[in-house]
């Protein structure tokens, strides 16, 4: 029972992004709770979302989240939890902009639930924030994370983005180091790729920017390994790493496979052994369900095959791993003998070496 709700509107869109945004200088709060409530209202009229008795899990996404009207945010929680209670300890997520941390909205979003944040930080390095076009400053970040966590919200994950080009110049060592100088719970690792649908696409297509190498990408890749686990840190996911008990419990659902709820433009579900997806953009998912309709732009059942391969790909993200049995005895064999994956009882997972090639190793396990 995790439900994810997206925020979809941006103060801009950064370089890198290809998300389903909508950027606006005012938010149109009051319009997006109301047409989040009448999906929900939709969706928990169906099985097996009707046969939910508590909300494990809810995770606010997007866009930006934080951006939403404090009091918009605080009714959207009040009419989900009134519908469907919150389990005991659920963990309540709001992605936030480092510049939208201010004492009030953090007094009002642990008075609406909100129990963890997840701080878009991407780096410390104010010409890579510029480049990033990040609506923040670099000293926004050590003084939301006060603000945070002197209002009582102390669960805080921190976002990073590695494998920049080479002509920033980027010190990602340096970035690490003022990351976990701030303490934070939880850091989440994307390696930057280039979307073609995104600014930094078009640069890219005239010419303008040269993307990172593979090389420079797997040394940054196992730097952070290497600190966070010095850290303290449990590197528990390809691209997260927790200290003891702080692991992401919403995303740790979708890595497990449980099903789960998206509402708002472009959200995706997993539910009854089939995916589906929203409209994406923000006009067309609100003007759906104002006349009535389903804002649904598609749904797919997956077939047994692609429900194993799916299981194989997030066993392989974790250091859960999966039985070994699901794997063919010959690749398993390569793995080992390659230094990409260990064997923990009758389970295999992959090494940090293996994560750095897990797209790869899928395929070869779909090909074999
Ligand atoms: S804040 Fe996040 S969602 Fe919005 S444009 Fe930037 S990367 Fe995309």
């Amino acid at each position: 029972m995790h439900l994810y709700v997206h925020v979809p509107f941006c103060a801009r869109r950064c370089s890198y992004c290809d998300f389903a945004i909508a950027v606006r200088r005012e938010v149109p709060s009051g319009r997006f709770v109301e047409a989040a409530l009448t999906e929900w209202t939709q969706r928990r009229r169906e099985s097996p979302v009707s046969e939910w008795t508590t909300l494990h899990t809810l995770y606010l996404g997007g866009g930006t989240p934080s951006r939403l009207a404090p009091d918009a945010l605080g009714e959207l929680l009040d009419r989900l939890s009134a519908d469907l209670p919150l389990a005991a300890g659920a963990e309540v997520t709001l992605e936030a902009n480092p510049d939208d941390v201010s004492e009030a909205a953090v007094d009002a979003w642990r008075r609406a639930g909100v129990n963890r944040v997840s701080l878009g930080v991407q780096s410390h390095d104010p010409a890579v924030l510029a480049w990033m076009h990040r609506t923040h400053s670099v000293d926004q970040v050590p003084a939301a994370i006060a603000m945070l966590r002197d209002g009582g919200i102390d669960n805080l994950s921190l976002d990073l983005i590695f494998a920049l080009p080479a002509e920033l110049e980027r010190d990602w060592t340096a970035d690490l180091e003022r990351t976990l100088a701030l303490a934070p719970d939880h850091i989440s690792l994307y390696g930057l790729t280039i979307e073609p649908a995104s600014p930094l696409g078009r640069w890219l297509a005239r010419g303008e920017v040269v993307p990172s190498s593979d090389d420079r990408y797997a040394a940054e890749y196992l730097e952070a390994h290497r600190q966070l686990v010095a850290a303290g840190f449990e590197h528990y996911e390809v691209s997260n790493a927790a200290r003891p008990g702080r692991r992401a419990s919403h995303n740790s659902a979708y890595w497990t496979g449980a099903e789960f709820l998206g509402i708002g433009p472009g959200a995706h579900s997993f539910l009854g052994g089939a995916r589906s997806w929203n409209l994406r953009e923000w006009a067309a998912w609100e003007r759906a369900l104002a006349e009535g309709g389903d804002p649904r732009e598609s749904a797919e059942p997956l077939s047994a095959a692609q429900r194993r391969l799916e299981s194989i790909y997030l066993g392989l993200r974790t250091t859960g791993g999966l039985p070994g049995a699901e794997l063919p005895e010959s690749t398993v064999a390569t793995w080992l003998e390659a230094g990409w994956a260990e064997r923990i009882g009758d389970r295999i997972r992959l090494t940090v070496e293996g994560w750095l090639r897990l797209d790869a190793l899928v395929a070869g396990v779909e090909g074999s």
